[in-house]
């Protein structure tokens, strides 16, 4: 088997039984990054020689006796919106190019401190605004089932390179669906925490109120130990939780015999594709049969919930990207006077769906609109947190399909932006509430494309959330991977 196959912890496995090195397993995934990268784009930047330094630590560090975790010489992708010092981060923006930061975010500090290898920085749709990376600056992601369909988005590039093995696993952020929505669609595994469990210091603001990093990993069982290595209290962030940490696999293997499902009965039927549900009834079947008590739940303010976002979240972000005024950061574009100079670095360095949304979020807020819209929105968001709060009386996790279609194709939505932003009706939700939620691939649609099964939990109760994905993993045992992750694939 290549190496750049293993799950993350087989391959910790290997390494501290001296079957791999931390070099080999960068190699291994050079190698397949070198096939496949001209035909997905999965990165913006490898750091070659960062990435070398850190295998060779890490090797050394191993043959001294100092072991620094499950990650310790893994090689692992971070979204280009999370900083990393020496290395440019853009978030997919011209209005970010050759931005190199002087510091490294608290989940990037955290993955080195692990011992993590971090190979490189992906793709996204510009500023995290998209679901199809199709919004980058710098060119599309493509999906490694199918080259002519889209990767998901933002977090694309993190998906579509675990999914390929250009990454064992990677960091995604999540504010509308962004990590869970691609991993859907690459046929990974992604999951979104609890807000607030998860540093967002050094991750670039899209909307503060809404955004999470999380892991996207191959099985569950990575996605557990890439989420405990990032996550944690963190003085740096002002939201960050304070509380006890929540030990996620504190349910681990106890089945799901007696466990209430409720399905989402708004979520998980009109506007979702036969594919898609077909797969996603199978999944409930195999949970019923593991001994599952599965039953509808209706959430009748989800309806909703996609209107508020589509407020709230352009609200926040027009007040986040004022900071790239070209005069701190990136591009700068000359002018005669500092307004224009500002202007036109605004101009040249946004794309038209950044643009779209700063427009949208300043009239949402200014003055005269701001009740009727963003007073509005946040009502809603707290009908959709009471209506979770009303459901998870009666059942333990909540589930949906995570996206209503499989991977669409590329071009086939960029013209309209209302029929992209549905992709996330089944993941807005849980951004609102900011509990925790999960995408397991569970199967391929008619067109060999993967399905994600979504579970959603309670604020801190990722550890039941971790025991159904398990379970639901288990019981469909889902194995299929693209043709481009084998070296005759990508030959
Ligand atoms: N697709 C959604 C949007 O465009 C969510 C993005 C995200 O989660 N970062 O806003």
């Amino acid at each position: 088997m290549d190496p750049a196959d293993l799950s993350i912890a087989d391959a910790a496995e290997r390494l501290r039984a001296g079957e791999v090195t931390a070099v080999e397993l960068l190699a291994a995934v050079q190698r397949r990054a070198s096939m496949t990268e001209a035909i997905l784009h999965c990165y913006l930047t490898i750091d070659r020689d960062g990435a070398a330094a850190a295998a060779e630590a890490a090797d050394a560090a191993l043959a001294r006796g100092e072991d620094l975790g499950p990650l310790h010489g893994i090689p692992i992708a971070v979204k280009d919106n999370m900083v990393t010092r020496g290395v440019e981060t853009t978030c997919s923006s011209r209005i970010l190019s050759g931005w190199v930061p002087p510091y490294d975010a608290t989940a990037v500090e955290r993955l080195r401190r692990g011992g993590a290898v971090i190979f490189g920085k992906t793709n996204l749709d510009e500023f995290a605004m998209g679901s199809s990376t199709e919004n980058s600056a710098y060119g599309p992601t493509r999906n490694p089932w199918n080259p002519d369909r889209v990767p998901g988005g933002s977090s694309g590039g993190s998906a579509a390179t675990v999914a390929v093995g250009s990454a064992f696993g990677a960091l995604g952020s999540d504010t509308g669906g962004s990590i869970r929505q691609p991993a859907a669609l690459c046929g990974v595994v992604g999951m979104k925490p609890t807000y607030g469990l998860v540093s967002r210091y050094g991750l670039i603001a899209f909307a503060s109120s809404l955004d999470q990093i999380g892991p996207i990993t191959r099985t569950v069982a990575d996605a557990v130990t890439l989420f405990e290595v990032v996550a944690g209290h963190d003085p740096s962030d002002a939201t960050s939780y304070r509380g006890e940490f929540p030990d996620p696999r504190a349910e681990s293997g106890r089945g799901v015999a007696g466990l209430k499902i409720g399905v989402v009965r708004e979520l998980s039927g009109d506007g979702i594709d036969p594919g898609v549900l077909s797969a996603f009834r199978a999944t409930l079947d195999a949970l019923a049969a593991a001994g599952a008590e599965v039953t509808e739940v209706s959430l009748p303010s989800t309806e909703y919930a996609l209107s508020a976002y589509y407020l709230i979240a352009p609200a926040e972000c027009s007040a986040n990207l004022a900071r790239f005024d070209g005069v701190r950061f990136g591009l700068r574009l000359p002018g005669d006077s500092v307004e224009q100079l500002m202007s036109a670095s605004r101009r040249d360095g946004f794309g038209p769906e950044v643009t779209r949304r700063i427009l949208l979020g300043t009239y949402a807020l200014s003055a005269g609109y701001y009740d009727a819209f963003y007073g509005q929105a946040q009502k809603v968001r707290t009908m959709v947190i009471e209506d979770f709060s009303r459901a998870y009386r009666d059942v333990d996790v909540l589930v949906t399909p995570t996206s209503p279609s499989t991977a669409f194709g590329v071009g086939e939505k960029t013209a309209d932006p209302l029929s992209m932003y549905l992709s996330d009706i089944c993941t807005i939700p849980s951004n609102l509430s900011g509990d925790p939620a999960i995408s397991v691939p569970v199967g391929l649609d008619g067109a060999d494309l993967p399905v994600g099964f979504q579970i959603l939990a309670p604020a801190l109760h990722e550890a039941v959330m971790f025991r159904v994905a398990e379970e639901v993993e288990r019981l469909v045992g889902f194995s299929s991977r693209p043709a481009l992750a084998t070296s005759e694939g990508a030959a």
